[in-house]
């Protein structure tokens, strides 16, 4: 997309995203964004700035960090960056906190706002999916996944304890020093 900030002028400009996935060029082969990128754009000419607002609507597909199942993640989103002309960047200090806002800069008379898009898609990305809530994952011992139910690991723990020492080292010590002073 190319926005021509002297047209801005004239009036806001609306533009209809229907983007593919390929687009966004999402790196990693855990999330992959499956549905075209879809949305509504205005930008709007304030001062030297230029305003974004928008929203968009995909989904990433993911799997669930406990248990490995596909999952869907919907992606909605309504945002607002500003475009602050670059030649502002450097020293002055405005009332303006980049911090807080949704900010980005241009140079020029053009914006490119596809990467500040992507990055708005990205965001929305979680870190930790899940498939569900309370997804209890997959047994530590046998790699079954406990969405199915429980595995056998649990009868057999309550019926047969691990082979673990009876007694701590330091109780295994004691009762050797014992017998040894017996002597
Ligand atoms: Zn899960
Ligand atoms: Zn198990």
């Amino acid at each position: 997309m190319r926005i021509d900030v002297q047209k801005l002028q004239a009036g806001p400009e609306t533009h209809i995203l229907n983007h593919n996935p390929a687009f966004f060029d999402i790196v990693g082969k855990d999330c992959e964004v499956s549905e075209k990128v879809k949305g509504k754009v205005t930008f709007s000419l304030v001062g030297d700035k230029v305003l974004m607002e928008g929203n968009i609507q995909t989904s990433a597909r993911m799997e669930c960090v406990r248990c490995l199942a596909p999952v869907k993640i919907p992606i909605r989103k309504s945002f607002t960056v500003v475009f602050i002309p670059k030649e502002e960047e450097p020293s002055q200090k405005e009332s303006f906190n980049p911090e807080e806002e949704n900010t980005s800069y241009y140079t020029g008379k053009t914006i490119y706002p596809d990467m500040e898009i992507r990055d708005l898609v990205l965001l929305e990305i979680p870190d930790y999916p899940l498939c569900r809530e309370d997804c209890p994952g997959l047994c530590v011992h046998c790699g079954a996944n406990l969405n199915n139910g429980t595995c056998r690991c649990k009868d057999m723990e309550e019926v047969a304890p691990p082979n673990r020492p009876a007694h701590s080292w330091k109780e295994q010590l004691k009762h050797l020093r014992k017998t040894t002073e017996g002597k």
